[in-house]
């Protein structure tokens, strides 16, 4: 049995698909440890990891979330990070390291202490067609030209990084995209765009869905079909006219109507129809199984959620890589997007009756969820990671083990 060690930057979307692959290596008799920030903590030590706090409690997203100021935020987080993040590791021995797509410390520990790693990707695996926010780009050159204290605290802290440890092989700017020679993304390969674009490094293990804690407090006996579902996320503040309007336009035509409201106050929508049912949190692939139609920002793991349901969508991408999801659900059929400014009274229930009586909405959504059945999930996530270790023998070796010409 190996030791296997996560680590993480502090999103839901970016923990939550790794829960199910921590709890399943657990179960395959591993020891797991996973490296949080305090918020996480409680749900992951319930996949039975043991969970290391980083120091200096929750860190704050950068505001505003760019990328220029995420690129400063990633690698000053990482500067104050990696020495406590070695100590810690260096008494662990992990045999293998599974880090975010944007754990920039993740990738230096594996580097430092020549484990092999893996990358872990919650978006879209990016590609000509899924351009990765924080590759060199003339809008990117443009925006930081914008900011130039941030581009500064940027160079000074990558300096630092460099100088203190081990970066070799770690991309210059694109910090959102750190790949490894075992690339873990969840979706499957009918959602990714362009895939033949992928070599074998990526797997696309589908969405990670497994046991998540129950909320005994949530009525899921009560709710009445059709049930129509409306969330934006939990990352973006979601404006309460806009959840009051989704609230609104469906509950005509719902039979128990949900709204998860995320970081805004429920009171704040004001008095609702009586089959409205407002939570900061809802069980949600509990209630996607019920569902008829979701209203979603377009957050990945939300859609991954929504296609592994069957659930036809309407997509209102709040920003990130949401227009791009957006697009893509519209591109295979399975819902209809519009933009937030073009929510007006009435647009949403129009759209949510055609996604209710259209059948070939629920058809592609159908097919789209056989896809994301077939990918796997968080046990084929669990495999490749096993096949992985084996590759690399038993003896820790440095992080170049290349699956696809070993696995
Ligand atoms: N989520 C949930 N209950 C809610 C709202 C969201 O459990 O009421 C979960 C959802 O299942 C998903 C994650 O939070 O796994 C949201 O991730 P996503 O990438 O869709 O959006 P983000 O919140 O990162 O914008």
């Amino acid at each position: 049995m190996s030791t296997i060690s996560f680590l993480n930057i502090a999103m839901h979307g970016r923990v939550n698909p790794t829960l199910p692959v921590v709890a399943e290596l657990v179960r395959r008799g591993h020891s797991v440890t996973y490296h949080t920030s305090p918020a996480f903590g409680k749900e992951i030590e319930a996949t039975g990891a043991t969970v290391f706090l980083y120091p200096g409690g929750d860190q704050p997203l950068p505001d505003p979330p760019t990328p220029v100021t995420l690129m400063e935020g990633l690698v000053g987080t990482a500067v104050g990070l990696v020495p406590t993040v070695l100590t810690e590791l260096r008494r662990v021995q992990p045999d293998l390291i599974v880090h975010d797509n944007a754990c920039l410390w993740g990738a230096v520990a594996a580097r430092e202490l020549e484990v092999p790693a893996a990358s872990s990707f919650t978006t879209f695996a990016f590609n000509r067609h899924v351009p990765s926010p924080t590759r060199g780009s003339w809008e990117l050159l443009a925006a930081a030209t914008a900011r130039p204290r941030s581009v500064q605290g940027y160079l000074r802290s990558r300096r630092q990084l460099r100088r203190r440890f081990d970066t070799r092989g770690l991309p210059l700017l694109d910090l959102g995209n750190i790949r490894q020679p075992l690339n873990l993304v969840y979706t499957s390969r009918a959602f990714q765009p362009a895939v033949e674009d992928f070599d074998q490094s990526y797997r696309f293990v589908g969405p990670s869905i497994g046991a998540r804690p129950v909320d005994p407090s949530f009525p899921v006996d009560r709710l009445k079909d059709p049930v129509l579902y409306a969330s934006l996320g939990t990352v973006f503040n979601a404006d309460p006219q806009l959840l009051r309007g989704f609230a609104t336009e469906l509950a005509p035509l719902g039979g128990t109507v949900i709204v998860s409201t995320g970081q805004t106050d429920p009171e704040a929508l004001g008095p609702l129809p009586a089959n409205v049912l407002v939570r900061r949190s809802v069980p949600q692939p509990e209630v996607l199984a019920r569902a008829a139609m979701f209203v979603t920002h377009g957050g990945m793991n939300s859609v991954n959620e929504a296609m592994y349901a069957g659930v036809p969508m309407l997509v209102v991408p709040q920003g990130a890589d949401q227009p791009m999801v957006a697009r893509r659900v519209v591109e295979l059929g399975a819902g209809l997007s519009i933009r937030t400014q073009d929510v007006a009274k009435g647009s949403v229930r129009a759209l949510a009756r055609r996604l209710l009586h259209e059948p070939r909405f629920r058809e592609a959504a159908t097919t789209l969820q056989a896809a994301q059945h077939k990918a796997g999930g968080y046990r084929r996530a669990a495999d490749e990671l096993e096949r992985y270790l084996h590759a690399a023998g038993p003896v820790s070796q440095s992080a170049s083990v290349d699956p696809s010409q070993r696995g």
